[in-house]
């Protein structure tokens, strides 16, 4: 008898899903961790601490806002494998896969912009290659569609995040070197690597707070994934 009334209640939940649309899931994962530190600042903070602040204040911007469903990969100071990472965003089906870092910028520049990493087609062969391997797809056109659709995906945040951010704020989208990060690469969902370059000197390195300037930053791009993404 419970088992039946078990079976009703995931029957009417299943009709009502299809009736309500589903909020996209954003994973937000705060890069390194544990025994991988990541960068150094000059004041000796660690990046995976710094990442992990950053993500922590994505996650309760978007949560204030609502109509998201906001995972986060890691909420505390332990490390997790890329594969981890991959996995908890795939099984969340995730709309995006945002992969939190702190850098020291190379350029004066982009010192207080935001750099993104992303896969490009230029990696198409070896992308498409890895995800039959991975068993993601069956087989490489299988693997080539899913890409063409999570290449366009990407590419429309990042419109959205370009018309977003302030004029003055540099932005620099790198997909000549998106093919150098694994979690890019094996991505079965649309997946970008966003560094913050706070790590840069020692006026911006990572003390708590954040600076004013920082957290301004970082609420740009939670803003910008809000109008891409939020159901209102
Ligand atoms: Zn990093």
């Amino acid at each position: 008898m419970r088992l039946h009334s078990l079976v009703c209640l995931i029957a009417w939940l299943a009709m009502a899903g299809g009736a309500v649309a589903q909020s996209r899931v954003i994973v937000i994962d705060a890069g390194h961790g544990g025994e991988d530190p990541g960068y150094y600042s000059w004041t000796g903070h660690p990046e995976a601490e710094l990442s992990l602040r950053i993500a922590q204040r994505i996650e309760a911007r978007l949560t204030a806002h609502g109509g998201l469903d906001v995972r986060m990969t890691r909420s505390g100071e332990g490390g997790l494998s890329d594969e981890t990472r991959l996995a908890m965003a795939n099984a969340a089906g995730a709309d995006l896969l945002l992969s939190i870092h702190a850098d020291v910028a190379s350029t004066r520049a982009s010192a207080r912009g935001l750099i993104i990493y992303a896969v490009s087609d230029l990696a198409r062969m070896q992308v498409v290659a890895r995800t039959v391997e991975l068993g993601l797809a069956a087989n490489r056109r299988d693997a080539g569609r899913a890409l063409d659709e999570r290449l366009a995906r990407e590419r429309a945040f990042l419109t959205t995040l370009d018309t977003a951010l302030p004029e003055d704020l540099p932005l620099v989208i790198d997909t000549g070197r998106g093919g150098l990060f694994d979690i890019l690469m094996d991505a079965g969902t649309p997946a970008l690597f966003v560094e913050f370059p706070f790590l840069s000197n020692t006026e911006d390195a990572v003390p708590p707070p954040l600076t004013d300037a920082q957290i301004a930053v970082v609420n740009q791009l939670a803003d910008a994934v809000i109008a891409h993404y939020a159901q209102d």
